[in-house]
């Protein structure tokens, strides 16, 4: 199953993509993780994505939608894939588009996340992140760690992004309504997109997902 995940910063992309790909038996592929990879390793791409990043800003087409590319071109990713937070523009899906039908392929579904903007801020202000896996995602309110600062999963250090920020946040949202939610238009041409509220605890959200997605496999598997 290919699916795109779509949402504002906060929705709980991450965390429902973490969720869903492993009900579904099929890769996480983020973009942003991808890049936070790179940066931590110090690579060319990285340094190239770095200043964007920081500022909340997207990181120019060329060096995403080949990162993309190369990712979706991995073996673990042939039957399948679970796409967060690419595309981010209208010029990024309709590079998508060309990679499927170069290669055969479809998108089976769009799942819009979505949720209010008063309460996008408040998610993002106090979420923490785990240093070494970014969907263990925890929030210093609404879900708070057993141990503070430490990931209740795996023992990792949790920390703030610095484009978590409340003055990189009000950039990203701009971002979002001015460059991603033209593709969810551009989706509903193509009748992809399925949307859900993205209210509620972690199972509420995932158990409505599920639900949208079963009515979109066209592979024929369960
Ligand atoms: P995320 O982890 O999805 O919130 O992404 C964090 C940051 O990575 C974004 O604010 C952008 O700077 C960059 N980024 C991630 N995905 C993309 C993309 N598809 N296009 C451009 N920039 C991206």
């Amino acid at each position: 199953m290919r699916i795109v995940l779509v949402g504002p910063p906060g929705a709980g992309k991450g965390t429902q993509a973490e969720v869903l790909t492993k009900n579904l038996s099929i890769p996480h592929i983020s973009t942003g993780d991808l890049f936070r990879a790179n940066i931590s390793q110090g690579t060319d791409l990285g340094k190239q994505a770095k200043a964007y990043m920081d500022a909340g800003d997207l990181v120019p087409d060329e060096v995403t939608i080949g990162m993309a590319e190369d990712r979706m071109d991995a073996p673990d990713a042939a039957e399948g894939f679970l796409l967060d937070g690419f595309p981010r523009n209208e010029h990024q899906a309709q590079a998508l588009d060309a990679y499927l039908a170069g290669h055969g392929l479809a998108l089976d579904g769009v799942l819009d996340l979505e949720v209010p903007e008063d309460e996008v801020v408040k998610r993002i202000a106090g979420r923490r992140v785990c240093r070494n896996n970014s969907a263990h995602v925890f929030h210093v309110e609404y879900k708070k760690p057993q141990a503070e600062g430490v990931c209740d999963v795996c023992g990792g250090e949790l920390y703030q992004r610095s484009d978590d920020a409340e003055d990189k946040v009000r950039n990203r949202l701009d971002v979002y309504h001015r460059e991603t939610e033209p593709i969810i238009d551009y989706y509903k041409r193509q009748n992809l997109v399925v949307t859900i509220s993205a209210l509620g605890s972690v199972e509420e959200v995932t158990a409505r997902a599920m639900a949208a997605l079963k009515d979109r496999r066209t592979d024929g598997a369960a």
